[in-house]
């Protein structure tokens, strides 16, 4: 929560707050998360306009996750922006069925929702241990990047590959 008290809605004041929280519960997706209570660095400008409280700025957030390849931990860092109208509660139009719009809560803004939409729309849905992960072995499930050179004696000759789809060709008509 921040208070917006000190803009004293002026339209044009603009205050500037640089603020470190405890990231709440639940930040992020499932494969690539923040942790819960690291913290996060906010770095924000408010400027009240006619209709409220326009907040703009940045979180720092830590990430832990795991590769989406080879399902090694990884750790993270990223920035993410953001912007929102918040809008004086007396200024809302109660004829309006608008849940769309932020308003603030007295002289409070709650950023929670802010966060959490920002993260997740800047988290990739399938993080990489590194850029060129090669992944798990298809036959053993081995780590390739442990074990580059990996490879199996039992490796189907090509030669035989077509005979092998033959076979399970009439398998399948079993
Ligand atoms: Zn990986
Ligand atoms: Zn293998």
């Amino acid at each position: 929560m921040l208070d917006t008290r000190e803009l004293g809605r002026r339209p044009g004041s603009q205050h500037q707050v640089t603020r470190t929280v405890p990231a709440p519960a639940d930040l992020g997706i499932e494969v690539l998360r923040v942790p819960e209570g690291s913290p996060v660095e906010l770095d924000l400008r408010l400027e009240a306009v006619m209709e409220g409280v326009l907040v703009t700025g940045s979180a720092s957030v830590e990430l832990v996750g795991e590769c989406a390849r080879c399902l090694e931990p990884i750790t993270d860092a990223t920035e993410v922006d953001f912007q929102e109208l918040f809008v004086y509660e007396d200024q809302r139009n109660p004829s309006e069925e608008d849940d769309e719009v932020s308003t603030l809560a007295g002289d409070l803004v709650d950023l929670e929702p802010l966060l959490r939409d920002a993260v997740v729309l800047a988290l990739p849905f399938q993080p990489l241990c590194e850029d060129d992960c090669p992944g798990l072995c298809p036959e053993c499930g081995a780590r390739l990047k442990d074990d580059p050179d990996h490879a199996h004696e039992a490796a189907i000759d090509p030669r035989w590959a077509g005979l092998t789809g033959l076979q399970q060709d009439l398998h399948d008509h079993d």
